[in-house]
């Protein structure tokens, strides 16, 4: 497994990830829905590593639901930074991470453009079932 952390910039939230592959294997996708443009976010994620998520200060983290509201995207709201997007289904958390937090971020691939606001609610969920973090511990 490769090590990755991260987390927003005031250290409100903090990041582990466990990625199966070398960082240069992952490209980052950049969606291009509005609200992730604003962002000028891009993902990674992989459904056979892990990711803890800690946050110091829940009072001081939130989620906003944009969209087709499936997801949360989560935001420390002390310092304003995106971390990334979960999905709670069957009792589990998938999440995708936004690639800007993770410390070296510059040593994944090379972005890739998406365009998930064209899909059905039914295939987002099927596709971030297939590509996020499926091992997501939230603390
Ligand atoms: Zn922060």
């Amino acid at each position: 497994m490769h090590p990755v952390s991260g987390g927003c910039y005031c250290g409100n939230i903090q990041l582990d990830l466990q990625l199966a592959n070398a960082p240069a294997s992952y490209q980052p996708r950049a969606c291009d829905c509005e609200f992730c443009r604003k962002h000028a976010a891009a993902y990674i994620s992989d459904a056979r590593g892990t990711l803890r998520i800690r946050i110091n200060d829940q009072r001081r983290s939130g989620t906003y639901r944009q969209g087709s509201e499936l997801a949360e995207m989560l935001l420390c709201t002390h310092c304003g930074v995106l971390i990334g997007a979960l999905y709670r289904a069957e009792g589990r958390i998938y999440a995708t991470v936004n690639v800007r937090v993770v410390e070296r971020a510059e040593s994944f691939g090379v972005e890739q453009a998406v365009s998930p606001k064209q899909l059905s609610a039914d295939a987002k969920v099927s596709r971030w079932k297939d590509l996020w973090f499926s091992s997501v511990e939230l603390a």
